[in-house]
């Protein structure tokens, strides 16, 4: 599903923001970068901030139009650091991840991101079903391009994740029914009993601490069958002697 994932950065001013980009997308688990147009292809500064990313960088594929870039996506959504004139499909970063991770099954699915002056225009918007939008600080509400695309990222990773512990169903744990407690508590009182742990005529309060220790523990079935097990054995000991 991750591996779906394109970053799309439009025509883009600073090498230095590719680089960034890169990492945060590395960092969050996504590997496809497309460059539509870049001003500058990436250079030595782009690599400086991509640090341990330049893998991602030497793999990003440089298109000439955002058209080309997303004509294989199922779902493109464009990021944007404003209100625009045209109301547009709109997603809050996390339906933003949710969405991208739930479609991410079916088809290719590209994160949109425009130019560091301009943003995206409106004929570049209107080429993606949705729109999304980091709400910012109403006043101040631009982001860097690449911060912008860790934001957007980690929310892709989040749901990732999320999706993954769904799919993750625990063991059925299987506990005993009151019928093989007793059972239990029966063969330890007996064992005892013939340890000589506990005297017929003074039993105090042992089994009833004991009844509370393993209440507390809660066995499972097999754990159970385990103790039953240990006292079996201590009794054949006794007989060998
Ligand atoms: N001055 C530009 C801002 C561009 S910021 C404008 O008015 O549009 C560069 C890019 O970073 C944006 O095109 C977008 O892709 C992303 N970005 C920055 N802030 C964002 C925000 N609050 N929500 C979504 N994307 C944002």
């Amino acid at each position: 599903m991750i591996d779906q994932i394109k970053i799309v950065l439009v025509n883009t001013s600073h090498t230095g923001n590719i680089g960034s980009a890169a990492r945060a997308m590395k960092t969050m688990g996504l590997s496809e970068l497309v460059l539509v147009d870049p001003v500058s292809e990436p250079d030595s500064h782009a690599s400086a901030l991509a640090a341990g990313a330049t893998d991602i960088l030497g793999n990003a594929k440089i298109v000439p139009t955002l058209e080309e870039a997303i004509a294989d996506c199922g779902l493109s959504i464009a990021t944007s650091a404003r209100s625009r004139t045209l109301e547009w499909p709109m997603l809050n970063p996390r339906e933003c991840g949710a969405k991208v991770v739930e479609e991410g099954h079916k088809h290719k699915v590209a994160l949109v991101f425009g130019r560091e002056s301009s943003g995206l225009t409106n004929e570049e918007l209107q080429m993606c079903q949705f729109h999304v939008h980091i709400p910012a600080n109403p006043e101040y509400s631009s982001l860097n391009l690449a911060m912008a695309v860790q934001t957007l990222s980690y929310e892709v990773r989040m749901q990732f994740l999320e999706q993954q512990q769904a799919q993750y169903t625990p063991v059925e744990l299987d506990y005993p029914n009151g019928e093989q407690l007793e059972g239990f508590y029966q063969h330890l009182e007996q064992a005892l009993l013939h340890t000589g742990f506990i005297i017929k005529q003074h039993p105090g309060q042992v089994m009833s601490k004991l009844r509370r220790l393993f209440n507390r523990t809660r066995p499972e079935s097999h754990e159970l069958n385990i103790l039953r097990g240990i006292l079996t054995s201590i009794t054949k000991l006794d007989k060998k002697d």
